[in-house]
């Protein structure tokens, strides 16, 4: 830290205070008294210092940094104006771990989440993404269930891989994104070594209003780096902070990080037919089938002051959308423009978007929304707080507003699974990965480390369905699993085989499985 200036210090009303060393007691060993507001004061805001964490994405990192388009063809896909040739937009990253808590170790094995806002002509836009491109459930109804069978056991306040192997067991869609997890990104080097992606299906739409379906890559200019399961226990130990101290320290050197923007293109007729359901969030749309378009640099160039106010007060919510960019059949990103707003009111507060890291730049909100736990942006007095009256303000103008993505659909209420389409299993693409992707060492240590965490608690009844899973992915890789898991077992003098109990409960395939369906 540096020296700063020393002004007589105050209270939070700004009178001058008598001392910040001793508090007022009634004689040297007397009680101490409860008109020495100054303490009291003090006490008072120290208890109140945190808000609730975020019930995932707890520990995280963030920065300050600037999108700029370079492709200038890229205006045929969207009219949205920061995807407009050679704009620059200022955003806002908050990376983080998903599991753990504030207090959590950097280097856990867990995904990461990459959640930029940009702040844009026509207000925020947010994506809130995650280092990998698909993820563990399809079903938003799924997500309360998945997150808590990979925190803590209600009794005795630990985590544990028997929940998560069950749980991952138990949907087999899981498949892709625990291959993911299990593998060498499951832990990257630093923040700034890995990827991001939108993960989602969005929507697109140009200034003719022609539609196209879009998956957002932010591709490394620093490499892809990792961490193996040994070194990210040495730094759990030794260096909490790792990522959080990367990310800080690199910018403050003026070693700004930098990624490029790629899209992949789907224009909307060719949903339909596609060998993967392009909603399915546990899928890829294959580089081969939609190649990687470059659409412009994201650099991130400037730490913030405050890490309180700027970084954990930060909300990211995907219903902050702009003009040209839509939502999609995705069921999960569809359950997140409810979820996330709703956690930030539940979190920071009722008017947690008047805060700086929250508030747009570009624009000044004009809404009717009003009032509320600390409320301080407002009207003038003159500005009618209902719609429609006869005396002016604000006015919705669907020439200027999007439509927030256009799609057909049926109109039956219906509890169904995607629509299978022709290549749609829920191993294929894990396996695809194993198989076509991976390198030898890369296989080697992704066996590894799965036989490390399955052998770590798991109970042979989940353990069969453990070895299933695998050698659904790669018969290979199931086939070493069950004989490294029953090796590691065996030498700790533990049982192999389940005792009682029926170990059939394999989920299947049910979740793709359609009942009645609406359009794709
Ligand atoms: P490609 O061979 O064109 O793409 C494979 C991609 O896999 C690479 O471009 C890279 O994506 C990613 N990759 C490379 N090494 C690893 C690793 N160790 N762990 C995880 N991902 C890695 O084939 P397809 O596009 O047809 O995809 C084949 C499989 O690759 C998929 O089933 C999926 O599992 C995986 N994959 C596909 C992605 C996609 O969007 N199509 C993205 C990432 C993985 P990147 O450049 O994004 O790092």
């Amino acid at each position: 830290m540096t020296e700063v200036s020393t002004p007589a210090t105050t209270n939070n009303a700004g009178n001058p205070i008598e001392s910040d060393n001793e508090s007022l007691s009634a004689g040297i060993q007397g009680p101490i008294l409860l008109h020495d507001h100054y303490l009291i004061e003090k006490l008072a805001q120290f208890n109140r210092e945190r808000v609730p964490e975020r019930i995932v994405h707890a520990k995280g990192a963030g920065a300050y940094g600037e999108l700029v388009i370079t492709n200038p063809d890229i205006a045929n896909y969207t009219k949205a104006k920061l995807f407009q040739p050679g704009a620059k937009t200022e955003s806002l990253v908050r990376f983080s771990t998903v599991a753990g808590e504030q207090g959590s170790p950097d280097t856990w094995r867990d995904p990461r989440g990459f959640a930029i806002k940009f702040y844009t002509e026509d207000g925020n836009y947010d994506l809130v993404g995650n280092n990998t491109p698909v993820f563990f459930v399809r079903d938003t109804i799924k997500f309360p269930d998945f997150i808590r069978s990979q925190k803590r056991l209600p009794g005795s306040g630990l985590r544990d891989n028997n929940m998560q192997w069950d749980f991952w067991t138990l949907r087999p869609e899981s498949a892709h994104q625990v291959t993911w997890l299990m593998g060498d990104r499951g832990i990257p080097k630093t923040y700034r070594h890995m990827n991001g992606y939108g993960s989602h299906t969005y929507q697109w739409a140009n200034s003719k209003d022609e539609r196209f379906w879009v998956k957002y890559h932010f591709k490394t200019d620093q490499g892809i780096d990792f961490l193996t399961q040994d070194e990210a226990d040495k730094f759990a130990g030794s260096d909490p902070d790792l990522h959080r101290a990367d990310l800080y320290n690199e910018i403050e050197k003026g070693n700004f990080p930098s990624w490029t923007l790629k899209v992949q293109i789907m224009p909307v007729d060719e949903a339909e037919g596609y060998r993967f359901n392009p909603f399915d969030l546990t899928k890829v749309w294959s580089h081969k089938d939609y190649p990687l378009i470059e659409v412009g640099k994201w650099t991130l160039n400037r730490n913030p002051q405050n890490y309180f106010v700027e970084i954990e007060q930060a909300a990211f919510e995907p219903s902050n959308i702009v003009p040209g960019i839509g939502y999609s059949p995705d069921k999960m990103l569809l359950g997140r423009v409810f979820s996330y707003a709703d956690a930030h009111r539940y979190r920071i507060g009722t008017n947690y978007a008047q805060l700086p890291p929250n508030a747009p730049r570009k624009t000044e909100p004009q809404s009717y929304s009003k009032e509320g736990a600390m409320r301080y942006f407002y009207n003038g007095p003159e500005v009618p707080v209902y719609a429609p009256n006869s005396f002016g303000g604000p006015h919705a103008d669907p020439e200027r507003a999007g439509d927030g993505g256009l799609w057909d659909f049926d109109g039956k209420a219906v509890r169904a699974g995607y629509i299978k389409h022709a290549e749609d299993d829920d191993f294929g693409q894990a396996g695809t990965m194993v198989r076509e992707v991976l390198n030898d060492e890369q296989r080697e240590r992704l066996a590894d480390n799965i036989i490390g965490h399955a052998s770590n608690g798991v109970t042979p009844q989940v353990l069969e369905r453990v070895y299933q899973y695998w050698k659904n992915v790669d018969p290979d890789l199931g086939r070493k699993v069950e004989e490294g898991v029953k090796a590691k077992l065996a030498e700790a003098g533990e049982a192999t085989e389940p005792q009682t109990g029926d170990s059939s409960a394999q989920g299947g395939d049910e979740t793709s499985a359609v009942q009645v369906g609406g359009r794709s």
